[in-house]
């Protein structure tokens, strides 16, 4: 623990010890209460200049002009791929409707007229009509060279996407399946037996090698780096059109409907709070529980929100039932994990200040939290202690590998790096090294397949490693 929001340790413990605030986090940290050390973290980063502010990214139409040289000049050493990022790298700092956004949909559907991307070449020569200004007129007759060239080849493109759709990867992950009554993700054949009160699931049929036992969409995930400019933000589909976010920099889309659904679920707020969250700590385990906090304040009020904060440490595994435990449809799902207090003090007291720096950060966005001042303090503790609460009990996150991709992507682009997830059911299985499930991943979702005959009342298990 030499490094606390990029300051070193002595430096923090100086302004800790300068007000009592240290004295007040130990405390805090000896009694287990996340809550306290929420409110003495949000104490302290409200009081002093304990967190530096991060650089922040904003549309800036130099910046954009500088990606479109260096996309040039990898088109010309034909490294498509590169140059394909640095178009979309471009598109993340354009200005909306600018002539940088018009440059850079024709400069990308030039590319994949070239490497004969008929339907993602036409969608682009569509983005760029959509954008184009009268003095861009001069393009026009080059646009509609290139969309009549990408028309000629569209049919054998359709037919190549037919064959596709009809082996594996969409036929399976469709699961026409008779779900199970609390769990919708999963198969009527599996059940939730309880053991001491405690609840574990188990095959309630024999289950045979190769059946597909669930599918279920992640309740958050968070994008390797490695993928940041080749897919989706949302639902992490490999994507030759993508399309930017129209506020921060950071995030790229498959289509408008993929971004609407994003900033319904979360990123509304989030997107205005981007730079706080990603400075220099874009892991999976401290950016999970902030995306999860906002997608259920997105969904909930504060009033239930509060509510659902006050009850972090109560028994909740043996007071809920099954499908408040493991079906996603219960937004607070994922809150009811285990019971294990497992405080490591040193990881909590640094990871306390950033979640209190993006609560606190969240003040900012006019009308985020309710106007009276005591309920507005409520809000705030509860949505940290949810955060801190997430990142102290989730042990796992789940690897999505996907299984199958866009054969056009494939062309262009090397082997795909894990993106993550939380899920509000496959978390909850039991570990096994050697386990009787199988996770499969296509976009944001997993599929889990039987790798082992299970008997009727075995325990279901997956591997996290
Ligand atoms: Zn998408
Ligand atoms: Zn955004
Ligand atoms: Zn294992």
């Amino acid at each position: 623990m030499n490094d606390v929001c990029g300051k070193r340790l002595p430096e923090i413990l100086t302004i800790l010890a300068s007000k009592d605030y240290l004295a007040k986090m130990y405390t805090a940290l000896e009694d287990d209460g996340i809550a306290s050390v929420i409110k003495i973290a949000l104490d302290v980063v409200r009081n002093t200049e304990i967190v530096p502010l991060p650089d922040i990214r904003r549309k800036n139409s130099d910046k954009a002009a500088s990606f479109i040289y260096e996309a040039r000049a990898y088109l010309r050493s034909r490294c498509i791929d590169v140059a394909l990022e640095k178009c979309n790298e471009m598109l993340l700092y354009a200005p909306k409707n600018s002539d940088h956004m018009f440059s850079v949909y024709y400069f990308r559907a030039k590319i994949l007229c070239l490497v004969k991307a008929a339907i993602a070449g036409l969608n682009d020569i569509e983005n760029c009509l959509a954008v184009m200004k009268p003095q861009d007129r001069d393009a026009l007759e080059d646009l509609m060279k290139m969309k009549k060239e990408l028309t000629s080849i569209l049919p054998f493109e359709n037919i190549k996407n037919l064959a596709l759709q009809s082996s594996f990867g969409t036929d399976y992950f469709t699961f026409n399946m008779k779900r199970n009554k609390d769990i919708n993700c999963a198969i009527a054949d599996i059940g939730v037996v309880r053991e001491n009160g405690l609840p574990k699931v188990v095959a309630t049929k024999n289950i045979d090698v190769g059946k597909l036992v669930a599918v279920e969409r992640a309740y958050v995930t968070h994008r390797n780096d490695m993928n940041q400019l080749i897919s989706c933000y949302n639902c992490l589909k490999f994507n030759l059109n993508l399309i930017p976010c129209d506020g921060c920099c950071y995030a790229l889309f498959c289509d408008e409907m993929c971004k609407k659904l994003c900033m319904d679920e979360f990123h509304r707020t989030e997107c205005q709070i981007m730079d706080h969250i990603f400075p220099e700590r874009s892991d999976a385990r401290f950016v999970l529980p902030v995306r999860a906090a906002l997608k259920m304040k997105q969904a909930k009020s504060w009033d239930e929100l509060v509510a659902a904060s006050q009850d972090l440490t109560a028994d909740k595994l043996r007071n809920r039932s099954d499908s408040e435990i493991y079906d996603s449809r219960n937004t607070f799902s994922i809150l009811n994990y285990n019971n294990g207090k497992h405080f490591v003090h040193g990881k909590i007291f640094n990871q306390s200040f950033y979640y209190a720096a993006i609560v606190n950060r969240l003040s900012e966005i006019p009308g985020y939290y309710p106007q009276d001042p005591k309920k507005r303090l409520e809000a705030m503790y509860a949505l940290g202690s949810i955060m801190l609460h997430l990142f102290v009990t989730y042990p796992f996150e789940i690897e999505i590998i996907n299984a199958a991709q866009n054969y056009l992507t494939n062309n262009v682009t090397s082997e795909p790096e894990p993106n993550f997830g939380w899920f509000s059911f496959a978390n909850k299985l039991k570990h096994c090294c050697e386990p009787n499930l199988l996770v499969v991943g296509l976009n944001d979702k997993i599929g889990l397949v039987a790798v082992k005959p299970i008997k009727k009342g075995t325990e279901l298990t997956i591997c996290y490693m």
